[in-house]
């Protein structure tokens, strides 16, 4: 080894920078920029830890995404970035306080537990009182009948998980003979409640739904419910609509506990305190950050990720790190690529929760945009690396697609599954509100890193989740997509794909995914009152 290369090698080791190998399809200046700004210069870790950490989450109507807001509008601005929050409605103003649960009797344990979202809490005082499980009734008329015993207790209304135990657990540890018991079990008790709870006339929807609303006018202290997310230590935590009396979910085991007692007639009671705060109605606001186009200002490409979440976690992988994704893609392209030939417009959209309804609104209140859009890139389910990228659909926009990832650097187009012509998206995320227009919007598909079950609206979500190099990898390839899809000489063709397979076609009907007909636009709800489960 030459002295040269010897001292070469120690520097190497003693860097301090770990330096990414590069294995470029393209010799474009501003993809060998975009990568370089995205992969070693990468403000992600910095946003997303403010973000998920410092913000924390941002449920639609509470103070925490207006924080947000201002703090992606500001964030933009000292970019040099357009940005402005744009109001597209009201919503049920709420701020979450403290819960605390407490099992008093038969012994003394602190529970794991929260309010559910929009929840009355218990003004600012304990509340003690005993258990009691929603029994097995015959109809409406019986449950009204029971009533009366249920007054000033706390009602159980989910169903007690035979095992807290994840499934691969028992798979992996299981004789499969009692794997087999367990799971039919489970079935069986599942059916059963199910049936319990649909014979109260009422429904629980995503936490206490109407029975939760039945259940407080006839006095109770509370309901308690547990929404089990499958693995340890998770569950999702949606909200309620009691506003007289606090809904909290317990987490699998601690609600597993408080049944068995109350169900052996232990003598269980529990102590609640929780704060929250109603604030009427608000206004609810998307983010926009705009970057003119300087040869064809009316053609627009968009970076698409909510920002709204539910609230047991911090939200940072639904969808802080799509948010993270489109905000370090701007700033990569404002440093980059500050005269794009297009207009690039990201959205940050509220009340994608409860039914797309930011993007909804915008695109409604936008046809300009819609008319003009040349790409839209939406990213809503998780930290993990992008690993599906679809037409949507568009059959002669296929080829762009196609021509754009040939122009991407092999570390992040390894990765990528490409799907011609796919289909439209017909809702789960924002980039369906704007593809039911016919306008192309395509959905960046990421790794499951366990999504569904661990992050997806669970008390998890939480910052340590993120994968930073797969949303670096992500932040730069949006950003060189955006600049593709700005700088192609074409624009995108909205010719869509034939849904007519016939009867016979041997594949199963949603082979290629999606709906089997162009989906049709929904309206946004534009305030809470609209909003029923
Ligand atoms: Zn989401």
């Amino acid at each position: 080894m030459s002295r040269a290369l010897c001292l070469a090698a120690i520097l190497a080791v003693a860097a301090p920078t770990v330096v990414v190998a590069q294995t470029y399809t393209t010799s474009d200046q501003t993809i060998r920029q975009i990568w370089a700004e995205g992969m070693n210069s990468s403000q992600a870790y910095k946003l997303a830890q403010v973000l998920s950490d410092s913000i924390g989450p941002r449920l639609t109507g509470t103070p925490g995404i207006k924080r947000g807001n201002d703090w992606l509008v500001a964030t933009y601005r000292s970019w040099g970035v357009d940005a402005r929050n744009e109001q597209y409605g009201k919503w049920k103003g709420w701020r979450r306080g403290t819960t605390h649960i407490d099992l008093m009797t038969p012994r003394v344990r602190t529970l794991e537990g929260t309010l559910l979202a929009w929840s009355a809490g218990t003004g600012g005082k304990d509340v003690t009182a005993a258990t009691v499980i929603l029994p097995e009734v015959a109809d409406s008329s019986a449950l009204v009948a029971w009533l009366s015993q249920a007054k000033g207790k706390f009602v159980l209304v989910s169903m007690p998980q035979p095992t807290c135990r994840p499934d691969d657990n028992w798979r992996q540890f299981g004789d499969s003979v009692s794997f087999a018991r367990m799971r039919a079990m489970r079935d069986t008790a599942t059916t059963r409640w199910n049936a319990r709870v649909t014979a109260t006339g009422y429904a629980l929807g995503l936490g206490t739904g109407t029975l939760g609303k039945r259940l407080q006018e006839a006095g109770v202290a509370g309901v308690i419910a547990s929404r089990w997310s499958n693995g340890w230590g998770v569950n999702k935590v949606f909200d309620s609509r009691t506003d007289k009396v606090p809904s909290v979910d317990l987490s699998c085991e601690d609600y597993g506990l408080v049944y068995r007692l109350t169900e052996n007639n232990q003598g269980p009671t529990l102590r609640v305190r929780a704060e929250s705060e109603f604030l009427g109605d608000v206004p609810v606001f998307n983010t926009i950050a705009t970057i003119k186009g300087s040869q064809k200002p009316d053609e627009y490409v968009m970076l698409s990720a909510h920002f709204d979440s539910w609230d047991a976690g911090s939200g940072t992988t639904d969808n802080g790190t799509g948010t993270i994704t489109m905000l370090e893609a701007l700033r990569i392209l404002k440093k980059i690529y500050p005269n794009p030939k297009r207009t690039i417009v990201v959205g940050h959209w509220s009340g994608e929760e409860q039914g797309l309804n930011g993007s909804r609104a915008f695109a409604a209140d936008h046809p300009e945009i819609v008319k003009g859009l040349q790409a839209l890139f939406n990213q809503d389910n998780g930290t993990g690396r992008i690993v599906n990228f679809s037409a949507s659909g568009f059959t002669t926009a296929s080829g762009n697609l196609a021509k754009w990832m040939s122009n991407i650097p092999a570390e992040i187009a390894r990765n990528v599954n490409l799907s011609f012509p796919g289909a439209p998206a017909g809702g789960g995320s924002d980039n369906a509100s704007f593809v039911c227009y016919g306008a192309p919007a395509f959905g960046l598909g990421a790794t499951s890193w366990d999504y569904g079950t661990y992050t997806w609206h669970t008390n998890r979500d939480t910052f340590d989740k993120i994968v930073l190099d797969d949303l670096k990898n992500n932040a730069t390839l949006t950003a060189m997509l955006v600049y593709l899809a700005s700088e192609d000489p074409e624009t995108l063709a909205r010719d869509k794909r034939v849904f007519d397979q016939g009867p016979d076609v041997r594949r199963p009907a949603n082979a290629l995914g999606g709906p089997q007909s162009w989906p049709a636009c929904t309206e946004p709800l534009r305030d809470y009152s609209q909003y029923r489960r």
